[in-house]
């Protein structure tokens, strides 16, 4: 074949090429022949691909067995130095409530179980602010893998937080109030046609106004005794949180020139108003927010255990045994906090007292104020019933002091029509000091 020949006839030229050589350069040719073969044999990983490979093989080697997964920085310890379980694999979720958003409907779409809303709803009968959300607030909810919640917080508004969180298989529910800081705003001005005209052209609004005109109303007749000339000078304090002011207020302190005498009120810790020397200005409060005294069918108990949980679950009122449609009456003088439908408490009320004291009416079957209202004492309020989870027919009442619930049959009431002696110090002592803010000191 002509290929073969062509190679035998080439490998001949090469062998008659090297014998015609000298024999210094004969082995030149072979030395460098053989140099270039080992050079070329050494793998080409000698530089900057080796670098890699001495740091990742200690780690490789270490990949095994507990010390498969790295630990993060962050991870968490016990006191005995043991890691505590990872819960990073739950899931957050933070909803921003628009118009329409239900509580139920965030739980379907996050696969959370109905009952749980049940169950929270229960947790919630101390607050009362888990019903009705608004739009705006924030709800943010902690879901394990297995869509069960761990935890639900509702900022209700920049004074309000309410979560709950699930531990040993029950929900707690907390509520954290920021108290925020109290300036006073001082008021003043002459009366020129209606006190409510005049008043409000001072800076007044029309819920203070009517704090006003309430706090002095068994004294002085606001539309009968006043005369053009006349002048009034009323100290507010009123609620800042995060800088912003809240709406929440109260008239600490008024006075009211006319031609003939000075009228003066003060508020009082107890959120009554008392004259100059300590007199009260409104009537006492009453026990029973019903007429007459009917029997009770469940007395206020923080430790009573749930009937079929077993689980103590307080009872935080006085339940009254009254059929359907019984007089409910406020308690005291206040404005109302909240009224509405809560599916534990049915209809309820909250009514502020004063910065101390809360009152709150559930279950009823008609509600004949609304929010914002100001109510005074022995106002027909609403009609009792059996709505929410009730079991028959009754009116469940309650009295918060600094926001705790305490028993309302003997809670140590201001009853009297006279700051208590041992208060008349205190009392004097803000007294005074709303005077000189005021300049008549
Ligand atoms: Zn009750």
């Amino acid at each position: 074949m002509p290929l073969l020949f062509q190679c035998k006839n080439m490998f001949r030229k090469v062998l008659s090429f090297i014998n015609n050589l000298p024999r210094l350069h004969f082995w030149a040719i072979i030395s460098l022949f053989f140099f270039l073969l080992i050079v070329s044999l050494i793998p080409p990983s000698k530089h900057g691909g080796t670098i890699k490979k001495e740091l990742t093989l200690p780690i490789s080697g270490s990949l095994k067995g507990d010390y498969a997964v790295a630990e993060p920085s962050t991870a968490n310890r016990d006191a005995n130095n043991q890691l505590l379980p990872d819960f990073s694999a739950n899931r957050e979720v933070d909803i921003t409530i628009s118009a329409g958003d239900t509580l139920s409907e965030i739980f379907s779409n996050e696969s959370i179980s109905a009952a749980v809303l049940q169950e929270l709803l229960e947790a919630d009968t101390e607050y009362l602010r888990l019903a009705n959300l608004i739009p705006g607030q924030v709800v943010q909810l902690l879901v394990s893998p297995d869509n069960q919640l761990l935890s639900l917080k509702v900022i209700i508004d920049r004074a309000n937080t309410l979560s709950f969180v699930l531990k040993d298989g029950v929900y707690t529910s907390n509520l954290e109030i920021k108290e925020g800081e109290w300036r006073n705003s001082y008021y003043q001005g002459s009366v020129t046609g209606s006190f409510y005209v005049s008043a409000k052209k001072s800076g007044l609004s029309a819920s203070q106004i009517q704090q006003v005109s309430s706090a002095l109303s068994g004294q002085f007749d606001f539309n009968r005794q006043l005369r053009v000339g006349d002048t009034f000078h009323v100290l507010v304090a009123k609620q800042y949180i995060e800088g912003a002011y809240s709406f929440d207020s109260e008239v600490l302190a008024i006075i009211i020139k006319t031609h003939s005498r000075n009228y003066t009120a003060f508020l009082n810790e107890d959120g009554r108003y008392y004259d100059q020397k300590g007199k009260g200005l409104s009537k006492a409060y009453r026990r029973y927010p019903v007429n007459g005294k009917p029997r009770i069918s469940s007395r206020f108990n923080p430790h009573r255990l749930h009937p079929i949980t077993k689980r103590v679950s307080p009872h935080n009122g006085t339940d009254f045994a009254v059929g359907v449609g019984t007089n409910v009456y406020a308690t005291g003088d206040g404005v109302v906090l909240r009224a509405g439908y809560h599916p534990a408490a049915g209809n309820y009320i909250v009514i502020k007292n004063s910065r101390r004291y809360t009152t709150r009416f559930l279950h009823l079957s008609k509600i004949l104020v609304h929010k914002g209202q100001r109510v005074a004492i022995d106002q027909l309020i609403a009609k009792s019933g059996n709505t929410g989870r009730s079991t028959g027919a009754h009116l469940h009442y309650e009295f918060h002091v600094n926001n705790k619930p305490v028993d309302a049959m003997k809670v140590d009431l201001p009853l009297s029509q006279e700051v208590p002696r041992n208060e008349l110090k205190d009392f004097n002592a803000r007294r005074d000091l709303s005077l000189r803010e005021m300049g008549e000191l």
